[in-house]
C-alpha cells in the first residue's frame, strides 16, 4: 500500500466551525482547492458519521478485530468527497448488469466451452485445476442446478483517450461491499446536505444506492424458491475478516429478517428457529455437514422410496435425500463470502466441504460453474469475436457488451507477447486470481513474460494480458485512520447484479446498486480490502 503524504491529523478531535453562508454555483471537482478549515470539519462530521452508522472496517493493529466483531473497529478506508462520473456512462454500466447476469448463466450452462476455454490454464494451475475437477464431478453425476442464485459485480473504468467504459473484470463469486457501498453514499449525500453549498454541490447528484437491499432480497428470494421453511441460509466466511461489517450488513438487513417472519408465518411455523443465518468458517465446514439429516433419516426414505416419492413428489423427494445440513440444522442457500482464493482451503478437508456442498440439494451462490465463469481466463475467451453470439441471441446485447470488452490476449499469441514485452506499460498480466493484489504491471510484465519464454513451458497458460486502461486523474481528498490527505486519484465504478432462476422462470434480473473505489493515481493495483483503495461514490455530471 501507498505511504500517506503529508496527512492532516485531527489530533485536536475537535470540530472545527466553519462558515456555512458561502455559495458556490455550478459544481467544481478541483477538490484540492478547498480550504484545511473546511476540509477539517467535513472530515470529522464523516467520521461521526461513519462511527455512528457502521461504515467500519476492523483495524489491523487490533489482533482480534477480524474475528470478533465490535472489536477494533475503524471507519472504513474513505473518499471524503464523491468522485464526478458522467451520467451516460453510469446509466451505460448499469444497463449492462441484466445483459451479464444473463451471460453469466448461460455461459455457465455450456460445459463444453468452459472445459475447453480452461484446458491450458488447468495445467499451469492447480488452483483453477481442483475448481474443474468438481465441475466435473458434478457432470459426471449428471447434477442439475434448478435453482440458479448469482450476486455479480462487474467492474469498469472510464478511459481517458476513448472516453470509453471498458470492462476490468467480472466478479461471481463474494462480491463485496454491497453492505459498504451503500452507506458510503449515504455518506456522502450527508455531507453534501450539510456543506454542499460551501463546496458547490448537490447531494441530489449522488445516486441512492440499494445494494445491500437488493443481496438481501436476492437471497430471501432463493430462500422461497427451495421452499423449504425449516432451512436456514449459509453464510461461508474467511476465519479472519476485517471486512465483516460489510456481510453482516446482509446478514442482518431487516428484509431479509421480515421475509422470514412473514414466511414463517404464512406457513404457521411462527416462533421456531428456521430461517436462520448461519456463520461458519470454511475449514470447520466438513467435519460438521452431513449430507443427510442421519444414517436412519436415509434408510427410511431409501425403503420406503417409491411410498416416499407419490407422497412428496420426485423433486421433494430429491432435495431431501441431498438435503445439506449443519449442525443439525438443514441449509437452502450456500452464499460464498469465502472459497475464491487458494488461501481459503489450506487443507483437503475445505475441498471435500466444498465437493459436499456442490452436491447438495442447496443453492449455491455461486455454483461452481458460475464460480468458474467469472475466471479471467472465461473473460478472455468471450471477448473473442463471435464467441458472444454462442450465448446470447440479441444483436443490440450482444454489441452493448462488446463496446464495453477491452483488448483481453491469450500468451499463446506469440505477436501480442512480443508487443507487451516490447511496451509493457501499455499492458497488465493477470493469473487466475481474486481479491486484488495479484496483477503484474509495468518492467515486471516484460520480465516475467521474458522468463516464462526462457522456460518454453506451459505455465504462461496460467495468465492473461489485458490492454491497460488509463482513466483520468481526479482531484480527490481521501481519508484513512481518521486523517485526510488530498491526492490525485483514479476510480473504477462496480455494477452489482442480481440473478435469480428456477427452472424456466427467472424470478430476478436486476441491476442492484453501485461500488465506486477511488485510489491514487500512482497505485497500480486497486481492492480496498487490499490496502490499495478507499470506497467512494459519485456525483452525476
Ligand atoms: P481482482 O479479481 O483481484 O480484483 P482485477 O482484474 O479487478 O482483479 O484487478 C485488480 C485491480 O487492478 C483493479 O481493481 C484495477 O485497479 C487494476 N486493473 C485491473 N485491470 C486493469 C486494466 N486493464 N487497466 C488498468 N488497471 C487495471
Ligand atoms: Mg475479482
Ligand atoms: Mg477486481
Amino acid at each position: 500500500s501507498s505511504p500517506l503524504p503529508n496527512p492532516t491529523i485531527m489530533s485536536q478531535h475537535q470540530r472545527p466551525i466553519t462558515n456555512n453562508n458561502v455559495v458556490q454555483h455550478s459544481p467544481i471537482f478541483d477538490y484540492h482547492r478547498l480550504d484545511q478549515q473546511l476540509l477539517d470539519t467535513v472530515a470529522y462530521d464523516a467520521l461521526v458519521w461513519s462511527s455512528l452508522h457502521g461504515l467500519l472496517v476492523g483495524d489491523k493493529s487490533v489482533q482480534s478485530s477480524g474475528t470478533v466483531p465490535g472489536v477494533g473497529l475503524v471507519h472504513a478506508p474513505l473518499a471524503l468527497l464523491p468522485t464526478p462520473f458522467s451520467e451516460t456512462h453510469w446509466r451505460r454500466a448499469s444497463d449492462l448488469a441484466p445483459i451479464f447476469n444473463e451471460l453469466v448463466d448461460r455461459v455457465s450452462l455450456d460445459a463444453t466451452f468452459i472445459h475447453e476455454s480452461l484446458s491450458r490454464t488447468k495445467r499451469a494451475d492447480e488452483f483453477t485445476s481442483r475448481l474443474l475437477d468438481i465441475h466435473s464431478k458434478m457432470l459426471e453425476i449428471n447434477k442439475k442446478e434448478e435453482i440458479r442464485l448469482g450476486l455479480h459485480r462487474s467492474d469498469y473504468m472510464l478511459d481517458e483517450k476513448t472516453k470509453s467504459l471498458l470492462q476490468i473484470e467480472l466478479n461471481t463469486i463474494s462480491s463485496s461491499f454491497a453492505g459498504l457501498s451503500n452507506l458510503v453514499t449515504e455518506l456522502h449525500r450527508y455531507i453534501l446536505s450539510h456543506h454542499g453549498k460551501r463546496v458547490g454541490l448537490d447531494s441530489e447528484r449522488v445516486p441512492t444506492n440499494n445494494a445491500v437491499y437488493h443481496f438481501a432480497d436476492a437471497l430471501a428470494k432463493a430462500w422461497s424458491e427451495y421452499n423449504n421453511p425449516r432451512a436456514a441460509i449459509m453464510f461461508v466466511v474467511q476465519a479472519e475478516e476485517r471486512n465483516m461489517y460489510d456481510q453482516h450488513f446482509i446478514s442482518a438487513s431487516r428484509l431479509l429478517y421480515l421475509y422470514n417472519c412473514a414466511i414463517c408465518d404464512i406457513k404457521g411455523y411462527r416462533g421456531l428457529f428456521y430461517l436462520k443465518k448461519t456463520i461458519v468458517v470454511l475449514n470447520s465446514v466438513h467435519t460438521r455437514v452431513v449430507i443427510i439429516l442421519n444414517f436412519i433419516t436415509r434408510i427410511i426414505l431409501q425403503l420406503y422410496e417409491k411410498h416416499w416419492q407419490k407422497l412428496i413428489g420426485k423433486e421433494k423427494f430429491y432435495q431431501m435425500e441431498h438435503l445439506l445440513c449443519m449442525d443439525g440444522q438443514a441449509i437452502s442457500v450456500v452464499y460464498f463470502r469465502a472459497g475464491y482464493t487458494p488461501v481459503d482451503y489450506p487443507s483437503e478437508s475445505e475441498w471435500r466441504a466444498r465437493l459436499l456442498m456442490e452436491q447438495s440439494s442447496a443453492i449455491k451462490c455461486p455454483s461452481i460453474s458460475y464460480h468458474l465463469v467469472g475466471t479471467k481466463k472465461i473473460q478472455q475467451e468471450l471477448a473473442k469475436p463471435g464467441v458472444l453470439e454462442r450465448f446470447l441471441e440479441d444483436k443490440d446485447d450482444i454489441a452493448k457488451l462488446r463496446n464495453c470488452f477491452a483488448g483481453l490476449w491469450s500468451l499463446d499469441d506469440p505477436n501480442i507477447v512480443q508487443k507487451a514485452i516490447e511496451t509493457p506499460e501499455l499492458f497488465v498480466m493477470k493469473p487466475q486470481r481474486e481479491g486484488g493484489g495479484n496483477n503484474i504491471y509495468g518492467d515486471d510484465v516484460r520480465e516475467t513474460l521474458l522468463k516464462l519464454q526462457k522456460a518454453g513451458s506451459q505455465e504462461d497458460a496460467a495468465y492473461i494480458l489485458m490492454q491497460r486502461i488509463f482513466p483520468s486523474l481526479s482531484e480527490a481528498i481521501l481519508m484513512r485512520n481518521g486523517c485526510w490527505y488530498k491526492d490525485y486519484a483514479i476510480s473504477e465504478l462496480g455494477i452489482f447484479g442480481t440473478y435469480l432462476r428456477n427452472k424456466d422462470k427467472v424470478v430476478m434480473n436486476n441491476q442492484s446498486g453501485y461500488l465506486m473505489r477511488t485510489k491514487i493515481s500512482s497505485s497500480d493495483e486497486g481492492g480496498v480490502a487490499a490496502g490499495f483503495a478507499v470506497l467512494d461514490s459519485i456525483y452525476l455530471t
